[in-house]
């Protein structure tokens, strides 16, 4: 997937162009995990920008990020609430995506509006899970599976209703 990582840059990191989401969430172990391409803060369950990593620092130094790796540790996870850790995310960034992306089409707002900085900014801090939504790029992969499942739902409407 990543075509712009070299074997040899791994001796190297001052060589990386581009590190995959995978490669940084092993420079983290515990606190950062990678999932679909995307690195996730494994305690405030947020998208983060894998590729630099001053903002990886710099979300660690902020102290939402203190306050919530803290409850974590208080929880001392188990295997168990590690490996769900893992999936929740997961979980929650596809349904945030898709509600986000009903939601848009609903009220007839371009999924690249979600790229607006305003917007962004409010997603990111007043929407629970908004900073899980992709940019409008990505969104459209799952516009798919939205207007799927729509039409589907709309198929057993018609079905359940024997219209002629
Ligand atoms: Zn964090």
């Amino acid at each position: 997937m990543d075509i712009f990582v070299v074997r040899e840059s791994k001796k190297d990191p001052q060589l990386v162009v581009h590190k995959s989401a995978k490669d940084r969430a092993a420079q983290y172990p515990g606190v950062f995990h990678a999932d679909n391409g995307l690195l996730f803060c494994s305690s405030c369950n947020v998208v983060l920008d894998h590729l630099r990593k001053s903002i990886l620092d710099k979300h660690l130094d902020s102290s939402s990020h203190k306050k919530k790796a803290n409850q974590a540790d208080g929880k001392q996870q188990t295997i168990k609430t590690a490996f769900e850790c893992k999936t929740r995310p997961q979980v929650e960034k596809v349904k945030v995506s898709e509600e986000w992306i009903k939601a848009c089409t609903a009220a007839n707002i371009p999924l690249h509006k979600s790229d607006n900085p305003i917007m962004r900014k409010f997603l990111d801090t007043r929407v629970v899970n908004g900073g899980a939504i992709p940019k409008a790029s990505q969104l459209r992969d799952y516009l798919f599976d939205v207007s799927q499942v729509e039409k589907d739902e709309l198929k057993k409407k018609i079905e359940d209703k024997d219209v002629a």
